[in-house]
């Protein structure tokens, strides 16, 4: 995993901490040597970012590893804790957020979680394959494809999708997507949910505003169909 936190004291303690808990954490000092370090390793599946950095900020970052096509799990670490940074966060492509002052009990419990989610599935599977209409989800290979071109997903969309086409037609409420996908010790707001369902729709659906697969179902959540 990767370690994005410009002030020494925070970043060492952060470490130190990651190391106690069985990671191995890579250091960065900077938002431009944090993406030289994702780039020269692949292996890398969580990356934690600090928001405020001398260089390029937190969210910008988030920005370029996820238009680099990196679908590395992202924890971001906001000293502030307003509401419009979470929503940046997450618009930005982040998986999670951490604020400041976090313990670090609470900081190895989000990593082993997002660790799960982007984790190898089980051996056993159902099925490798979901197909509905257009759509191709691989579970072997975490990959969805529309009339065979790529979708690129973030960890967050992909476990989205997963439930929406083992429940085709299945209304299905916010708090149960976000239970599901974020996990039961996830204290964010259900709106975390609408964030990754608006990008979901730009990314998959013909026009956005007037979805043909990702609806909406007003005043409990959303229903897949294709
Ligand atoms: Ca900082």
């Amino acid at each position: 995993m990767l370690v994005l936190e410009d002030e020494d004291s925070i970043r060492s303690f952060v470490v130190i901490n990651l190391r106690r808990a069985g990671f191995e954490p890579v250091e960065a000092a900077t938002g431009n040597a944090a993406l030289e370090a994702l780039r020269a390793d692949p292996e890398i599946r969580v990356a934690l970012l600090d928001v405020m950095l001398p260089d390029i900020d937190g969210f910008e970052v988030c920005r370029r590893i996820r238009a680099e096509g990196n679908g590395v799990g992202i924890i971001m670490l906001s000293a502030r804790g307003q509401e419009m940074d979470k929503i940046t966060g997450l618009v930005s492509g982040a998986d999670d957020y951490v604020t400041k002052p976090f313990s670090t009990a609470e900081l190895t419990a989000r990593i082993d979680a997002l660790y799960r989610r982007t984790g190898e599935a089980p051996a056993a599977r159902p099925a490798e394959e979901l197909k509905q209409g257009p759509f191709v989800l691989n579970t072997r290979t975490r990959t969805l494809e529309r009339a065979g071109q790529r979708v690129k997903l973030t960890q967050i969309e992909y476990a989205l999708m997963l439930i929406f086409m083992q429940n085709p037609g299945q209304p299905l409420s916010r708090e149960e997507l976000l239970h599901r996908v974020w996990g039961e010790g996830f204290d964010g707001e259900d709106k975390v949910v609408d964030v990754n369902i608006r990008r979901l729709r730009i990314k998959l659906e013909d026009d956005s505003t007037q979805p043909a697969y990702l609806h909406t179902v007003w005043g409990f959540g959303y229903r897949w169909d294709a």
